[in-house]
């Protein structure tokens, strides 16, 4: 789709990148660790885990309910007010969508690395602006 948010405008803003601390603040994102561990193992892991998430949720700008690129609620807080404000749709490729106001990408659908440490979940994050490269019209590739 044509989109009408200005990418330039967006990257000059030098936004924060999402991280694990950015969903704890959030989404109240809690870990734990069940088990027989100590709390030396405990605190490895959880040490581990922060990072994987860190690196995993880096290519985000941290959750919020504003489109980032015209302001326009993407995301609800309930089901209602999601079917009736939300702007956030999803597009061809599984998972990732945009706001359908502007175009700003976004992905919803979220998935641990696999193999590896992460979270799997389905809520928007909004692409960080240096994630994204303005595509060329066309015709200026001729
Ligand atoms: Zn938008």
């Amino acid at each position: 789709m044509k989109h009408t948010f200005d990418l330039a405008a967006l990257k000059a803003k030098s936004l924060p990148r999402c991280n694990f601390a950015a969903l704890v603040i959030a989404w109240g994102l809690k870990l734990t660790l069940q088990g027989e561990a100590s709390p030396e193992e405990v605190e490895k892991a959880i040490a581990e885990m922060k990072a994987a998430i860190d690196k995993q949720v880096a290519p985000f700008v941290p959750p919020q309910k504003e489109c980032i690129g015209c302001g326009a609620t993407l995301t609800g807080d309930d089901v209602v007010e999601a079917f009736l404000r939300a702007t956030f749709v999803y597009g061809l490729a599984h998972g990732e969508g945009h706001c359908r106001a502007c175009g700003y990408p976004a992905r919803a659908n979220h998935y641990a690395p696999e193999g590896g440490a992460g979270l799997s979940f389905v809520r928007v994050l909004q692409y960080h602006p240096d994630e994204l490269e303005e595509r060329k019209p066309a015709a200026a590739a001729l």
